[in-house]
């Protein structure tokens, strides 16, 4: 096998304005996934291998916005027409507006899993409340995410402690020590990992605490392109073990500047076709 070994890398000079904990990650993330792709090319070995190898591919579910029950029918019935089999919901907001479109999506699309996702919006209360009204409507979430502030440790136990289904941190869990304390509080069911949040290199450590810990995985994403969505895809799939897979950005973009990296049927991404590297190319 013949080998090409990287003598240099070279980046464009950059400035990089005050930012938020976030969006350094978000550069580190940038550049690590730029080594890793070169890496991988050099090794002749698709990215999904490096990683592991598990599996070759990964089912995302499609998010369904904070829209009133009729949009959320109508887009529940396309999402399902799409071939996705999982949906997930913004709620956080009003308590009945919140509890009215999770009904008209289940109405619209009967047979799919439903994510709920309260991005920090409520109190522990108010959480618990919408699982209750959900319950007596026969409706029952795979999963809710981040019901209330990130910073509301003990709320997001009090939710986690006090109800069935099964609760994750998102913007709570950004690092594998932060991670760590989550789970010996007993606040957390699932940790949804986003590698703009913490970087592949954390990301890795923060999977291997949850798996230690019996803590269920989930991958998420900002709003990526197929590029970074295409590098989440390799990492899941090359893990393997995780068990809620967010990751349908693109397919929510007018444009995309990026083609390859997977091949897409539905809600699932392949990235079997991938012969080194991410796979990613400009179009
Ligand atoms: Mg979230």
């Amino acid at each position: 096998m013949s080998r090409t070994t990287i003598q240099s890398i070279t980046v464009e000079p950059l400035t990089i304005p005050l930012l938020e904990p976030f969006s350094i990650a978000t550069a580190i993330a940038g550049i690590e996934m730029a080594l890793l792709d070169a890496l991988t090319r050099s090794y002749g070995i698709p990215l999904y291998v490096f990683f592991g190898g598990a599996s070759t591919s990964v089912e995302t579910d499609m998010s369904i916005p904070m829209v009133t029950p009729e949009r959320g029918y109508d887009l529940a019935k396309e999402t399902v027409a799409r071939g996705i089999s999982s949906i997930k919901i913004k709620v956080g907001g009003d308590l009945r507006d919140d509890v009215a479109r999770v009904e008209a999506v289940r109405e619209g699309a009967p047979n799919v899993g439903l994510i709920l996702d309260a991005n920090q919006g409520y109190t522990a209360n108010e959480a618990l409340i919408c699982l209750e009204a959900l319950d007596n409507r026969d409706i029952r979430p795979m999963l809710m995410e981040q019901p209330v502030h990130k910073d509301d440790h003990e709320g997001l136990r009090y939710v986690t402690q006090h109800t069935t289904v099964p609760i994750a941190a998102d913007e709570s869990a950004y690092s594998a020590a932060n991670v760590a304390h989550l789970i010996e509080m007993g606040a957390v069911n699932v940790v949804n990992i986003k590698l703009m949040k913490s970087g592949f290199v954390e990301a890795l450590d923060i999977a291997a605490v949850c798996r230690a810990r019996h803590t269920e995985l989930m991958i998420g994403a900002m709003m990526e392109s197929r590029l970074a969505i295409a590098a989440a895809a390799h990492f899941v799939a090359g893990l393997g073990g995780f068990r809620f897979v967010d990751l349908d950005t693109p397919m929510l973009l007018a444009e995309d500047p990026f083609t390859g990296g997977y091949e897409q049927s539905g809600g699932v991404y392949d990235v079997s076709g991938v012969k080194s590297g991410l796979g990613i190319e400009r179009k």
